[in-house]
């Protein structure tokens, strides 16, 4: 998959000190790689890999940082930048109700919107009104008005004297509804087809310039993948959108389409979708969407923390001294601080990918049980850390007080380093690379 193999393309950068330009252009051929499959569509690919080459490049020639972590940074941020950043607020009406406009295809998830605006509006104290001008099918009415329902905010369905039959003025009367009835939003509901179609969107012009929405959201099915690009461009062309909301993002999609509808169209992406219930909705969130893109997990905040906390040298010299069999409890303890400095390793663990298996292993793991190891630790003199076999009945009890545990703890860390130690040894003898974390296993 793509995240084994942007691993494997970053691992051979990393034992180099420095990036060159052919090792840049490969990995950018991977990562051209990956948007591809990730549904990216090809004009966004061409521009984001020339913007990742250009600035690989830039970095290679100023920067001292690892090269692997360097692309894979660049690359991130190069997607948060794309994908729009932090999402905006709605343009809020100044007087009078705010109008949204939802447009988009035919099952793109703009009546489930709807609802979703709806509930989530109204959480915030908002009178919400949704406004049913999808007439083409025959049970949009009763589904918009069923969503409404559940989602406890009024809706306005075409009835004798509203506009029947005319979803043109069904919006005007709603949002007409909506000014003498004192609501602060009015949701218009409007009708997709399975494609773009010329008609369809006549309407949804008519209704645009009926109603002078202050915003209209573009709905987006997440898994239409390569068509994202030609559905956008023919809406951004046609009734216009100021807003993207993409749906269905709790299916498997990539997240390509993401990319390239902002790519394409310059408009911020301000909601997600994610799933049929009326709480399945949020904020958009361009970092979430990066990683979802490049598939790496929290890959790149572990390398962003690493970096900061974690002395490179240290390790080495660690693993040296396990290799020369004189790793000693003064070492445990240090590398076991600079484990600590990462922060909890629950959550370390948790943000390298591929990690699903071990969800069991890490809700076993005790936080305490390293916080027992410090204090026994801390509470022997350096010359015991350095030799254990001096450590006699009187020591081990001076030494339990002294970490408020038991002798019994005290004996149980001594077997166990010795025994992980020798384990160490034989792995270091195997040929145990420089980031091995000693003791921890
Ligand atoms: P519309 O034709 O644009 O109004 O689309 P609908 O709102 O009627 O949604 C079409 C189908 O997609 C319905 O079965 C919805 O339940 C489903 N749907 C909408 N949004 C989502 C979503 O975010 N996730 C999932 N899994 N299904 C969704
Ligand atoms: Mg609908």
């Amino acid at each position: 998959n793509l995240s084994d193999r942007l691993t494997a393309s970053f691992s051979s950068l990393r034992g180099k000190g420095r990036l060159t330009d052919a090792d840049i252009d490969a990995t950018v051929s991977e990562i051209r790689r990956a948007l591809l499959e990730a549904d990216v569509a090809l004009p966004v690919v061409r521009s984001f890999t020339a913007a990742v080459r250009e600035k690989a490049k830039d970095a290679a020639r100023s920067q001292a940082l690892n090269p692997a972590q360097q692309v894979i940074k660049i690359v991130n941020d190069e997607l948060i930048e794309v994908l729009g950043g932090q999402s905006r607020e709605i343009s809020w009406a100044e007087r009078g109700p705010t109008v949204i406009m939802l447009a988009g295809l035919q099952g793109a998830g703009k009546t489930t919107l709807a609802g979703k605006l709806g509930r989530w509006l109204r959480d915030q104290g908002k009178r919400v009104l949704l406004v049913a001008s999808d007439l083409q099918r025959p049970n949009a009415v009763t589904q918009l008005s069923v969503v409404a329902e559940r989602a406890g905010v009024h809706v306005w369905a075409p009835e004798p004297g509203n506009g029947v039959g005319d979803p043109v003025a069904v919006a005007r009367s709603g949002v007409e509804r909506g000014r003498s009835h004192g609501y602060d939003v009015v949701v218009v509901d409007t009708a997709g087809r399975l494609g773009v179609d010329a008609e369809m969107m006549d309407q949804a012009i008519r209704i645009r310039d009926a109603v002078s929405p202050h915003e209209i959201l573009f709905v987006l099915d997440a898994m239409v993948g390569q068509d994202a690009v030609n559905t956008s461009v023919a809406f951004r062309d046609g009734v216009g959108f100021t807003g993207v909301v993409l749906s269905k993002l709790d299916g498997d999609a990539r997240g390509g389409a993401a990319l390239s509808v902002r790519g394409v169209t310059g408009a911020p992406v301000l909601f997600s979708s994610t799933g049929e219930g009326l709480t399945d909705f949020e904020r958009f969130h361009a970092d979430r969407m990066a990683s979802r893109i490049l598939d790496m997990g929290d890959l790149l905040t572990l390398i962003e923390q690493a970096q900061r906390t974690f002395d490179e040298k240290e390790a080495e010299d660690a693993a040296a001294k396990l290799a020369s069999g004189e790793f000693t409890l003064e070492d445990f303890l240090s590398q076991l601080r600079q484990l600590r400095k990462m922060g909890s390793m629950k959550k370390m663990l948790g943000m390298l990918p591929g990690m699903g298996q071990m969800r069991e292993a890490l809700e076993a793991f005790d936080e305490r049980e390293v916080d027992r190891i410090e204090a026994i630790v801390c509470s022997m003199t350096p010359a015991e850390r350095r030799d254990l076999s001096i450590l006699n009945g009187s020591r081990r009890s001076r030494i339990a007080k002294g970490s408020g545990t038991s002798v019994q703890a005290v004996n149980e860390l001594v077997t166990r380093f010795e025994g992980a130690k020798k384990m160490m040894e034989a792995m270091a003898a195997g040929g145990l690379d420089g980031g091995g974390m000693p003791g921890m296993g």
